[in-house]
Parts: C-alpha cells; structure tokens; sequence
C-alpha cells in the first residue's frame, strides 16, 4: 500500500484539515509555505495523468473548501500538482499542493534552456 493510502487508512498519522467522502487534506510534513496543504483522492490514483474528469471536478471544488477552510481563499494561493519524474512526483498516489500565506515566489523550474525544446 502506498504511503498516502495508508494516511488515508489513517495507518499512518497526518494532520487533518478536511475531509469528505471522497478526499482528504492535510498538512504538508515538510512545508514550502506558511500554509502547505495536500488534498488526496481516498481511492489510489497514481498521478493527474490518470484522473478522471469526473473526479477532477469534485476535487476542484474540494481544493477550493480547503482554501476557504484555511482563509487563504481572498489572500490567494497556488495549486500543485507534480506529474512523474520530470514532473518532480515524489509521491506515487495523486495530490494537490495548496501553497499560500504569503506572497509566493515564481523562479525558473529546471536548469534546461527553457527556450530549448521547440
Ligand atoms: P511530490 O514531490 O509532489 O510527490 O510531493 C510529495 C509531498 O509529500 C512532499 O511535499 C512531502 O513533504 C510530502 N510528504 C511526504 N510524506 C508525508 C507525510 N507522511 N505527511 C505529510 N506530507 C508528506
């Protein structure tokens, strides 16, 4: 069983902020914002490259609860979700990075030329 399915199976401790049927969000372990949250489908789905549509729009509307819940909402915040290697995915069970608290910095994602691949 994967590590986040076994935070759903609440085998493993994390720090609640929301959960439904469906999903659930929680603090980031190792945050990267005053506020970090990761919201989890409870079913295994490995990465945003195999989500279904259906289940994205009720995610989105989650992810947006968890904002509200968290009042990073009005202030603003930023959605993550990193997809297989290249993507960064250390994680093997899909998750949404919610980042805010602060005004959040934008910088160069790789040490590749990004002019470089078209
Ligand atoms: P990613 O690199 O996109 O796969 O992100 C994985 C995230 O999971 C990282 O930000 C980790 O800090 C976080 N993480 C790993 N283990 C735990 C855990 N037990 N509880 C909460 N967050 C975790």
């Amino acid at each position: 069983m994967c590590l986040f399915c076994k935070i759903v199976n609440k085998e493993i401790p994390s720090n609640i902020i929301l959960e439904d049927e469906n999903f659930i969000a929680f603090h980031d372990i190792n945050p990267k914002a005053p506020v970090h949250i990761l919201a989890i489908p409870k079913v295994h789905v490995d990465s945003f490259d195999q989500v279904s549509g259906d289940m994205m729009q009720k995610m989105t509307h989650f992810i947006q609860n968890v904002a509200k819940e968290v009042h990073i909402d009005k202030s603003g915040y930023r959605v993550i979700t990193n997809i297989g290697e290249n993507g960064g995915q250390e994680v093997g069970h899909l998750h949404f990075h919610i980042l805010g608290g602060a005004k959040l910095r934008w910088g160069h994602f790789s040490d590749a030329d990004p002019q470089g691949h078209f």
